[in-house]
């Protein structure tokens, strides 16, 4: 479809694309037309197929390493080596290549669950509908917030901008108009009567009509060439891969070392080289990046199953370090499910005087006064929610209102609007609270403006009263402040209404009709989220562009504030520089009548003060706050397009309860990834100090090749990962307060246990190693010495059965130490080991794999290890639990004085 149609008018438009009814295709003409042209999406980029996957599992440093010690292998005809080799390295491909299959899955399915929904209009109904169902023909209505669905050729325009760098680069917003007549050959970016699929609507309102979709449409035409952004790398990531790196040239050092030491021993070389080089893999902590993702993606599948899509991985450890939490009142705090509670006209405000009376609605339909009719036609027309049979699609204030209209007024919305039809507007704005439409009348025209009540009793000079209009004097505008003050602290939203006779597009001097007051209760779960994060040390602060009574109210029910003292209001905050702002948001608790320019000098305050800042979104000019926090949480359901773009993650039930469901889960992965990491760190330790102390010694080496090979490989990594997605104990993480942003994974005692249980598990093996020499030389009544352990090892029966000894004690002990990382300061028989089954699974096939390598034949020929009798057995695993002894002492150790800090904090708080 290559008609140029930016040099089309709207009629030429409609007659090309056969379509020209004003209500839109039908639905049974937009189902013929999805066949014919296919759904609305760009194509993916062509996946990598099965074997070049397979090939990229294999372009590693580490397979290089593995390669070479393999064909030195050959070479120097260990034969049995070589295929051990090889299959470490075809098993590490395999688990490689399950592995990022799992991620990409939970990343393909999260892509499904952020599909673009577009407001169309068939049958003359508008609804929302998946963008991948628009045709060409169809009419699609845009405002603020939302993302352009496909290409379109404008028929109707308000004040519309839109954000096109996605196609020109040019991240300016550009005016849009309708009445734009383009000539042929105009750039993208200067043909201001077309939108494109991909840019953002900044500002205003507007209707087109579809001209291509998917493919055919102008992104479309230049996906092909935009290569999908790579998986961003977290911070953890990054300071794992470079301690990782550290970490790999300093094994690789101490493994030279180690051969140059054996050369100078004048040990049989060959052997000694396979043995550093295999030494040098086990050292290297590869298995640390593969850990983290999949830790990564595998929690972020967990927390779209709990209502947040996580778009940028890094947040979800961010997460975990969050101590200020913003939210919005409307929707996240609150259940955003609006009802009005009463509509009150100026007449009745001032002149009769019903303070404190509230009046129920279900007077029945006609009753009205006309003061009451006139403010319920302004809620109305000024309006831009739809109430159909279709759905319910607006701002759930405004639909709110037209419910009350609808059950209380004389006429329908659509009976309303053919009377008065709308010829302009000025469309609602968070900077300026309020919106206004012009309206066509038998006489002229006539403005209606709604908003904050503040600010439209600000522009208005008069009021309606029993018909009639009437100056408003500074006592009945006190009166009315009271008024809005008075249900404002009722936990009311309250919003006012004025009319002015002209185009009131100035909203001056208006005439001031009435209010409407509605409830919006706050989310029962909410109080208890708040609660959990005072536990938790992290501080919930309100911002809302609402009324500050209104904020208070609701900040008091639910345990966010206790006084006014703790409120400012985006008036205050003007007058305070950013020093004076720093200081005050240290105590703050509730930001009322804020801008959204506002919220992002409080996040800059906060994030100054030294907290880690998570903040709420949904409006287009809450994008640059959502950026500058650092998680950006948009909502799902209230939240616009642009908002969910700048953000790092969407709440797809927009609930304030499930943040705190969020920051459990980063904690969570945190403290999973840390036990991984400290448990390989340890592990690979106590290889690396096992064998330098043997060689050191000049003792024959403890381990062959293989068997490092072996437990590095395939024992270690599945504890790892059981590690990884351990299900943590919820109420405990919330119980400590967030670590600090740049804490190191070995803060915190991380860095002695890495050290203790890799010199626990050197002490265990090399125990092994030396039981039966010792045996031996004691039983001779010989003196040990080096020299005389490396004699009696000389017997290569002898040095078989000890490195048995030592391979199987390392294996297991590593199985050991992996059970009681789980949780540190908690025994193992108070775990629930059936809460993390891919632990049993770990250890039960760690200790079937190494009781097969010491009784199967083949692999006891392959592995050059000797087959162990029961009370071998029992001692190898007595000596091997050691780490698991060590841990139930330190977590009876942190138990004691846990009790004891709970005590003397009773105490002092007492
Ligand atoms: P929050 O920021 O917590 O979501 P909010 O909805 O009150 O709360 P904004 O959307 O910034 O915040 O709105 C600011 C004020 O503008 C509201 O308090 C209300 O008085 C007024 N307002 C909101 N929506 C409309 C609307 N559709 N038409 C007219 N006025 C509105």
């Amino acid at each position: 479809m290559a008609e140029a149609f930016e040099t089309k008018t709207t009629e030429e438009t409609g007659r090309l694309l056969h379509s020209t009814d004003p209500g839109g295709l039908s639905a049974e003409e937009a189902r013929k037309r999805l066949e014919q042209y296919g759904p609305n999406r760009l194509q993916e980029p062509e996946q990598p197929g099965f074997f070049s996957r397979l090939l990229s599992q294999f372009m590693d440093p580490l397979i290089y390493v593995l390669a070479a010690a393999g064909v030195i292998s050959v070479f120097l005809g260990e034969i049995g080596d070589a295929c051990i080799i090889a299959a470490v390295a075809a098993l590490n491909g395999a688990v490689g290549m399950i592995q990022e299959g799992k991620a990409k899955r939970a990343l393909d399915a999260l892509k499904k669950m952020t599909r673009l929904k577009a407001v169309v209009r068939r049958d003359q109904t508008d609804q929302e509908i998946d963008a991948a169902e628009l045709v060409p023909g169809d009419l699609v209505v845009l405002d603020a917030g939302r993302q352009v669905p496909a290409d379109l050729r404008l028929l109707w325009t308000e004040s519309l901008r839109a954000e096109e760098s996605a196609l020109t680069g040019e991240a300016a917003p550009v005016h849009k108009d309708a009445g734009f007549s383009a000539a042929a050959g105009l750039p993208v970016g200067d043909r201001k009567n077309m939108a494109y699929m991909s840019s953002n609507v900044t500002a205003g309102r507007g209707l087109g009509m579809v001209t291509a979709t998917g493919m055919d449409t102008e992104i479309g035409r230049i996906a092909r060439l935009i290569r999908e952004a790579p998986m961003e790398a977290t911070p953890l990531q990054k300071r794992l891969g470079d301690l990782g790196g550290a970490l790999s040239i300093l094994a690789v050092a101490l493994c030279a070392a180690l051969f140059g030491l054996a050369v100078w021993q004048k040990r049989d070389v060959g052997e000694m080289l396979i043995t550093a080089i295999s030494l040098a893999v086990a050292a290297v902590p590869e298995g640390l990046p593969a850990v983290v993702t999949i830790v990564l993606a595998l929690s972020v599948s967990r927390m779209a199953r709990v209502h947040t899509i996580v778009r940028r991985l890094p947040s979800v450890e961010t997460l975990g370090a969050v101590s200020v939490v913003c939210s919005d009142k409307t929707g996240t705090l609150t259940m955003n499910r609006m009802t009005v509670e009463e509509v009150l006209d100026a007449g009745e405000l001032l002149d009769e005087g019903v303070s404190g009376r509230r009046r129920r609605p279900g007077r029945g339909k006609g009753a009205m006064a006309p003061g009451q009719e006139e403010l319920l036609r302004a809620f109305v027309l000024c309006n831009d929610a739809e109430l159909n049979k279709k759905g319910r699609i607006g701002d759930p204030g405004e639909l709110a209102l037209l419910e009350y209209a609808e059950k209380e007024g004389p006429w329908t919305k659509g009976e309303l609007e053919r009377q008065l039809p709308r010829t302009a507007e000025r469309a609602f704005d968070p900077e300026r609270k309020r919106m206004t439409t012009v309206h066509r009348t038998e006489t002229g025209i006539v403005s209606y403006t709604k908003g904050a009540p503040d600010v439209i009793l600000e522009r208005c000079s008069r009021y309606l009263s029993g018909g009639g209009e009437r100056p408003l004097t500074g006592s009945s505008r006190r009166r009315l402040q009271d008024r809005i003050s008075w249900l404002s602290s009722q936990g009311l939203r309250v919003l006012g209404a004025a009319r002015s006779d002209g185009d009131g597009r100035k909203e001056e001097d208006m005439v001031f009709l009435g209010l409407a007051a509605m409830a919006d209760p706050p989310r029962p779960e909410a109080a208890h989220a708040v609660a959990m994060f005072k536990r938790a040390h992290v501080r919930t602060v309100m911002i809302t562009g609402d009324h500050r009574d209104t904020a208070l109210a609701i900040a008091r029910r639910l345990g966010i504030a206790e006084d006014g003292t703790q409120c400012i209001s985006g008036a205050e905050l003007d007058r305070l520089d950013d020093a004076a702002l720093k200081e005050r948001a240290e105590t703050a608790a509730v930001f009322s009548r804020v801008s959204p320019d506002h919220k992002v000098r409080i996040v800059r305050a906060l994030k100054e003060n030294g907290s880690i800042v998570a903040m709420t979104g949904d409006g287009v000019n809450d994008a640059p706050s959502l950026k500058a926090a650092d998680v950006g949480i948009a909502m799902g359901q209230t939240g616009t397009d642009v908002a969910k773009q700048a953000a790092d993650m969407v709440l797809t039930d927009d609930n304030f309860a499930t943040i705190e469901k969020a920051i459990e889960e980063g904690r969570g992965v945190y403290e999973n990834i840390k036990k991984a990491v400290i448990f390989l760190l340890s592990s690979n330790f106590g290889e690396i100090m096992t064998m330098f102390t043997a060689i050191a010694l000049s003792l024959p080496s403890p381990l062959k090749a293989s068997h490092i090979l072996w437990i590095n490989l395939i024992t270690d990594s599945l504890p790892a990962l059981a590690l990884g997605t351990d299900k943590n104990d919820g109420p405990a993480l919330m119980e400590e307060p967030p670590r600090g942003k740049d804490e190191s994974l070995f803060s915190r005692g991380g860095m002695v246990c890495t050290l203790f249980y890799g010199f626990l598990i050197a002490v265990i093996s090399l125990a092994a190693f030396l039981r039966l020499p010792v045996g031996i030389l004691a039983a001779e009544g010989k003196r040990i010495t080096a020299e005389s352990l490396s004699l009696v090892l000389g017997d290569p029966v002898v040095l078989a059965r000890s490195q048995t000894y030592a391979f199987t004690v390392l294996g297991l002990s590593q199985l050991f130490h992996a059970v009681g990382m789980r949780d540190v300061g908690r025994s193992v028989f108070r775990m629930n080991h059936l809460e993390n089954r891919l632990m049993l699974a770990a250890a039960a096939l760690g200790v079937l794999l190494q009781v097969l390598v010491t009784e199967n034949s083949r692999l006891v020929a392959l592995f050059q290890t000797a087959a162990l009798s029961g009370t071998e057995w029992r001692e190898l695993l007595f000596l091997a639990a050691a780490p698991l002894a060590a841990h139930e002492l330190l977590a009876g150790l942190s138990r004691i004085s846990g009790a004891r800090g709970t005590a003397e904090k009773e105490r002092s708080g007492s």
